[in-house]
């Protein structure tokens, strides 16, 4: 059978030209779905425990999941050195 006065072999080519950007821009398409579907976006104001990788409040200084202190070192440990 032929189409457009193309043969199998012809007909396959031309799937392949067309199919594979097709099939590149579906795949590429479905990565970037499932990037953002994985990406866990810190909401505003909030900020992720480092410990826990929770979301938190960002004024948190203990996290509410692991329980862990979260002061910022650079702030935090000055009042503890003393020497
Ligand atoms: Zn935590």
């Amino acid at each position: 059978m032929r189409l457009f006065g193309l043969g199998p072999a012809e007909m396959m080519v031309c799937g392949c030209i067309f199919g594979l950007p097709l099939a590149g821009i579906v795949l590429i398409s479905a990565i970037i779905a499932a990037r953002r579907g994985n990406s866990q976006e810190v909401p505003a104001g909030d900020k992720k425990c480092p410990f826990c990788a929770e979301h938190i409040k960002k004024e948190a200084v203990v996290c509410r999941y692991c329980g862990r202190d979260l002061a910022d070192p650079a702030t935090g440990s000055e009042a503890d050195v003393v020497v």
